[in-house]
């Protein structure tokens, strides 16, 4: 019965603390303002406006918000407040302020409609949101659906008429003087910081509706330390944070980690090639922490070449799997990079596994990653045995970092966490000998063609191999002979107008390349793959445009 364990060594942390006291408190021996000397870089910083945030700024900047909201607005411990908004800087001084109090913070997707939004309020019992300008119209009619009143939604950043800016609160809280500032909350009596949530992250919504995840304040630590511990020696302390922080690669990346590891964040409000790049080297940054979308551009778009990015060190990628095809490309086009994945979901306050600094590599750059520390893998075939190297089966993984469950949802914890602690992931996966674990593809979305399992990712990496093809989606169709037979939607590059014939080459390549059971039935030519703004093809979304298709 093999159970992989990490190789690395155990994490030791804290159960008696709270992510603020642990990342704030005057003696934590780990917050930055004790570990590291104070600099005028370290911090979270505005990429368009230059606007800087230290360590020292966002502490006393949360202190008088979270005195604001518990004074004037009656913000209690267990309390939610949702954030709905672009990046901005004030987005973590809010999410701190919360959590300084006891509070739950749930982030949503700003591009969420009223109705995705007041369903993600619902969800997470939210009373309070805190929005930006541009998210304004949706909040307020999401917060009235929800029942949550105009005087608590406040602004993040700008200024609205009727509406509380975050300044405005910071400067409620230093009205009420140094001494009267709300007290920390500490954890509930005979509770550790496993029991206590601290996050409601919402899945991406890729396989259904989103879920509430619930993550505690442990979590968050545990996956600090665990990826803190595979940081290369050089200590890359430049964060690009361009990735939206409402999703749990944001929580981590963009603002937890950054402020134990002392790095200076620039964030971007959201993702264009141009304002990406331009601030990466603007900021000299070294590592880019992106998505299989991104990296796909990245290779492919043009305007890439108008910037010198030799400052370059590696790229990192998660959320979705990375096809052979981009990552050779990206390392012909940018030569003497590294490269590396994470992998994991919500359900493990991101990383499962990640690549240590010595696999910073091309070679390795197919997998994602080996074991993360304190933390334990099994792969679990169709049958209930559990698989030996380099056989496939479900990633089940158990640790520190792996979450309380689902909110309000007990089906559901139940089928996802078992009792030994496992969350079943749905993806499957593969180990090898080192320790490095492939992930094939999600087992819901795996195409069983007379019952043999094919792998959606493994189809679209090969057209993305095709000159004419710019990107592509594919998943299981009905078939009467085989059950089910794949179908691909395809993007043409620019200018390759779209013809029967040019269907037909790409299906005899696949079939040049692929065994028969992988060949594709049908092909449809598409504007765009719908994609998350976290990263995944939505194949949900391509789903019912067939089954429309099949009915209309
Ligand atoms: P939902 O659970 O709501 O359907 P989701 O699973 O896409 O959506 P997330 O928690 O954001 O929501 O994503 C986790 C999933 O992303 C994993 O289960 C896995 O399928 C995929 N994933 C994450 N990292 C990688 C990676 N490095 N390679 C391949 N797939 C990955
Ligand atoms: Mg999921």
């Amino acid at each position: 019965m093999p159970i992989f364990k990490s190789r690395h060594p155990d994490i030791k942390f804290p159960e008696d603390c709270t992510i603020w006291e642990w990342l704030f408190a005057e003696k934590s021996s780990y917050s930055p303002l004790n570990r590291f000397p104070q600099s005028d870089w370290a911090g979270y910083t505005d990429g368009a406006t230059k606007e800087h945030l230290s360590w020292k700024g966002v502490k006393d900047a949360a202190t008088y918000i979270s005195t604001a909201l518990r004074s004037k607005y009656g913000f209690k411990a267990d309390d939610t407040i949702s954030l709905f908004s672009r990046n901005t800087i004030w987005y973590p001084v809010v999410l701190f302020a919360a959590v300084r109090l006891g509070g739950v913070v749930s982030g949503a997707s700003p591009a969420y409609n009223v109705e995705e939004m007041a369903y993600a309020l619902k969800t997470a019992n939210s009373k309070y949101l805190a929005t930006h300008p541009t998210s304004i119209k949706v909040a307020e009619e999401a917060a009235r659906v929800a029942g949550i009143p105009k005087s608590h939604i406040f602004l993040l950043e700008g200024e609205l008429k009727g509406y509380t800016t975050i300044q405005q609160l910071v400067q409620m809280g230093k009205d009420q003087g140094e001494h009267n500032q709300a007290p920390v909350s500490r954890l509930p009596l005979g509770k550790n910081n496993g029991e206590v949530c601290a996050f409601l992250s919402f899945s991406s919504g890729t396989t259904g509706l989103p879920k509430a995840v619930m993550i505690s304040h442990q979590n968050a630590i545990a996956q600090a330390l665990q990826i803190e511990m595979l940081k290369p020696d050089d200590q890359l302390r430049k964060v690009i944070g361009v990735l939206p922080l409402f999703h749990i690669t944001g929580i981590v990346h963009s603002m937890i980690l950054p402020v134990f590891i002392n790095a200076e964040v620039i964030m971007l409000p959201a993702f264009s090639m141009d304002s990406m790049l331009a601030t990466v080297v603007e900021y000299q940054i070294p590592e880019l922490l992106l998505v299989p979308p991104i990296l796909i551009r990245l290779v492919r778009d043009p305007t890439v070449a108008k910037y010198d990015l030799s400052c370059v060190k590696r790229f990192s990628s998660g959320a979705a799997p990375l096809s052979a095809e981009i990552i050779q490309q990206l390392r012909e086009k940018f030569p003497g990079t590294g490269f590396k994945q994470g992998y994991g979901m919500t359900e493990s306050c991101s990383c499962i596994t990640a690549h240590p600094p010595d696999k910073y590599s091309y070679d390795y750059a197919h997998m994602g990653g080996s074991i993360v520390a304190s933390t334990e893998v099994k792969l679990v075939k169709d049958d209930g045995t559990e698989a030996s190297i380099g056989e496939p089966g479900e990633i089940w993984a158990r640790g520190p970092q792996i979450v309380m469950g689902y909110l309000n949802n007990e089906k559901a914890t139940r089928e996802t966490f078992d009792a030994e602690g496992f969350l079943h992931t749905g993806d499957q996966g593969m180990i090898d000998g080192e320790g490095f674990i492939t992930i094939t593809d999600r087992i819901k979305e795996m195409i069983k063609v007379n019952g043999i399992g094919v792998a959606p990712a493994e189809l679209e990496d090969l057209l993305l191999g095709h000159v004419k093809v710019e990107d592509s989606a594919v998943l299981g169709i009905p078939d009467d002979w085989s059950g089910e037979r794949p179908k691909a939607y395809v993007v043409l590059k620019k200018g390759v107008a779209r013809s029967k014939g040019i269907g037909q080459e790409l299906i005899e390549y696949v079939e040049e390349n692929k065994v028969r059971h992988k060949w594709i039935k049908e092909i449809e030519f598409i504007d765009e793959i719908p994609k998350s703004a976290s990263g995944k093809i939505l194949r949900r979304v391509l789903r019912d445009k067939a089954k429309q298709g099949i009915q209309g």
